[in-house]
């Protein structure tokens, strides 16, 4: 019996940059880390530092972290990974092997 199989499609992730700023943190700064303030406490200034490339995240103030956006929206959410992904829009049927 053939059965859809789903899995993460981490190439249809949102791009970081564009994701972040939808979840409402303003960027500032140069370069491939950038500051905001964070969302996981109450930050009174820029402790979270974001990598525009890959879209991890590391607070130096409370310590929150992760290596992705999707890391990011399941803490940000209180999601599970697969629930995360599905509204990322990353949740896909695998293409079928050739
Ligand atoms: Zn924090």
């Amino acid at each position: 019996m053939n059965r859809a199989r789903f899995a993460l499609r981490r190439e249809r992730l949102p791009e970081p940059a564009a994701y972040y700023r939808d979840q409402g943190l303003t960027l500032s700064g140069r370069g491939e880390w950038r500051s905001a303030r964070c969302p996981f406490h109450d930050d009174r200034h820029p402790s979270l530092r974001v990598d525009l490339a890959r879209g991890a995240f590391r607070c130096m103030a409370c310590g929150a972290h992760g290596g992705d956006v999707l890391a990011f929206h399941q803490q940000r959410h209180g999601l599970r990974f697969i629930e995360a992904a599905m509204e990322l829009g990353a949740w896909q049927a695998t293409p079928p092997r050739r």
